[in-house]
């Protein structure tokens, strides 16, 4: 029962094509962060559970890797036509249980419908090669085969793009899915799913467990889990990473960041502040592609007084409120860990330009906010520009010319997003040539690929190969395999044993 006396609702379990009310005994709470009402309880499976949605998905690999093109393209079809219908249903969720912007969760959920909508086009992508003639009368051509039961781990930060990353594409392709939510906003991610139901996911194609470490090793450990693809922490998806890929699993994991915009005095001011104080400060910098450290080059190293006054406009409140900009941190644990950041950003020396530790929200006095908070003459060796803070925090520092910014990117152990600001194409592609960083922005704050190309990462922000969604990804989930063909010709005549490897 809740405060209010209302009953709890505990989110389900999918398995087979129904809800599952777990048996588990270990229970959290889903709690909006902006009220801290608890909205639901999330059970963490047990083992069995596990076991049945793994075992659900095997079996119903068996028929889906044989239902053709066009049948699972229509399913994805009238998915993304049902994710539009419900596009405000799914926001309202995401912001009572993530605590972003009503406007950003619409964001949130539409940058994974585009994905949904790359996997209606499937046929198109899932090709194959042929060469004809390759030898006399031998013809060599490709299939990409689906593997079969593969997994996903998906962070708290968008609930429902990051799911939507990796279930349609896995099924599109012909594998059958368990996805593990964050368990601390796994609401949205459940109506996502009931809505691919709803669309003609067959039972047992896509399955729902909840939980935390004990679930994801599970998942990392299981002999009939073919690939997993993690989203989340450096430390987690290294932990993922490794353990999955030692029983033989293929793994993709897209981890943690720091991400740097370099500032270039020729730059148009306004726009630049504009769009540092969104990509710093929205979504409470709860975004992996957040811009955490802005680099002011030369004479820019004047405008952090201007930069401090942008930010101060934003509106501080519940996401629900009408003009809000940034709403909650997403746990009380998380406002904790932000605002230790920052006390020890200050004990470091770096200079507080815009202490957001106390913001006044009217009506909301309990929630997790922090408002934009920038630090000035940030270093290398600080523990708020050696760590990620993942909130509204931008560590400032100042470089004499491009090079030196260049420098200071490269050593940084992330590699996830980046951008310049200038008017100087020179510059720009100097940039683009030279950094070591999966996503690059030119004069673009968040560049996150749309999903004809794929999401990546460099050095510590992503292991494996392949990223999630896009090109890559059609080759994360399939097998290749190679087949060579020759049709004999009965009035050919015999050319005798071929003893060498040649073709003949
Ligand atoms: P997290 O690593 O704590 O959790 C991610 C998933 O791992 C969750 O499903 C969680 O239940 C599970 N998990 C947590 N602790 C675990 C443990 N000890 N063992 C096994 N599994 C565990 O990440 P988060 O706090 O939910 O998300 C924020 C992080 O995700 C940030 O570091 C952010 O940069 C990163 N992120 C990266 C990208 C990207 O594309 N590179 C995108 C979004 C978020």
């Amino acid at each position: 029962m809740s405060a209010s006396g209302q009953n709890i609702p505990q989110v389900p379990l999918f398995i087979n094509g129904q809800k599952v009310a777990s048996k588990s005994t270990n229970i959290r709470n889903v709690v909006n962060p902006a009220t801290q009402e608890i909205l639901a309880t999330v059970p963490f499976a047990t083992m069995d559970e596990v076991n049945a949605a793994v075992a659900s998905a095997k079996e119903a690999f068996k028929t889906w890797k044989k239902t053709p093109i066009g049948a699972r393209s229509r399913i994805f079809l009238k998915y993304q036509q049902l994710i539009r219908e419900n596009m405000k249903e799914l926001a309202a969720i995401l912001t009572a249980e993530q605590g972003k912007t009503l406007a950003d969760a619409e964001g949130d959920v539409f940058r994974g419908l585009e994905v949904v909508e790359h996997a209606s086009g499937i046929g198109n992508l899932q090709l194959g090669d042929f060469a004809n003639n390759v030898a006399n009368g031998v013809d060599t051509y490709s299939l990409l085969q689906p593997l079969g039961v593969c997994a996903g781990i998906t962070p708290f930060n968008f609930p429902a793009m990051i799911p939507l990353w990796m279930f349609p594409m896995a099924i599109a392709t012909g594998n059958t899915f368990i996805l593990k939510p964050s368990e601390q906003d796994p609401m949205v991610t459940m109506r996502l799913v009931e809505l691919a139901a709803e669309a003609g996911v067959p039972p047992g194609v896509l399955n729902v467990v909840h939980g935390g470490e004990e679930v994801v090793n599970a998942i990392c450990d299981h002999p009939d889990i073919k690939a997993i693809s993690f989203v989340g922490s450096t430390k987690v998806g290294t932990h993922v990473y490794n353990r999955a890929s030692l029983k033989g699993k293929r793994v993709q994991c897209m981890m943690g960041a720091k991400n740097h915009a370099i500032i270039l005095p020729d730059a148009n001011k306004e726009q630049t502040l504009n769009n540092l104080a969104g990509a710093a400060f929205g979504a409470a910098g709860q975004r992996c592609m957040a811009i955490s450290v802005a680099i002011l080059v030369g004479e820019a190293k004047d405008w952090v007084a201007d930069l401090a006054a942008k930010a101060l406009t934003l509106k501080v409140s519940a996401g629900v409120e009408p003009g809000t900009d940034i709403g909650p941190l997403v746990s009380k644990d998380a406002h904790k860990r932000v605002t230790g950041f920052i006390d020890k950003g200050v004990a470091e020396g770096a200079t507080l330009a815009l202490d957001g530790r106390s913001p006044q929200v009217k009506g909301y006095e309990g929630g997790n906010f922090v408002g934009p908070t920038i630090f000035s003459g940030v270093k290398p060796g600080m523990v708020i520009y050696d760590q990620e803070i993942f909130g509204p925090v931008l560590c400032v520092s100042f470089a004499e010319n491009l090079d030196e910014a260049i420098q200071m990117i490269n050593a940084n152990p992330n590699g996830n997003g980046t951008a310049i600001f200038t008017q100087s194409g020179a510059a720009a592609r100097k940039f683009q040539e030279e950094i070591d960083v999966g996503q690059i922005g030119i004069n673009v704050p968040i560049p996150v690929p749309v999903p004809m190309f794929s999401f990546t990462g460099s050095r510590a922000s992503k292991l494996g190969d392949l990223g999630p969604y896009g090109k890559q990804v059609i080759a994360f989930y399939t097998q290749t395999k190679t087949v060579t063909e020759r049709w004999f010709d009965d009035s050919t005549v015999s050319t005798g044993v071929n003893t060498t490897i040649s073709l003949k």
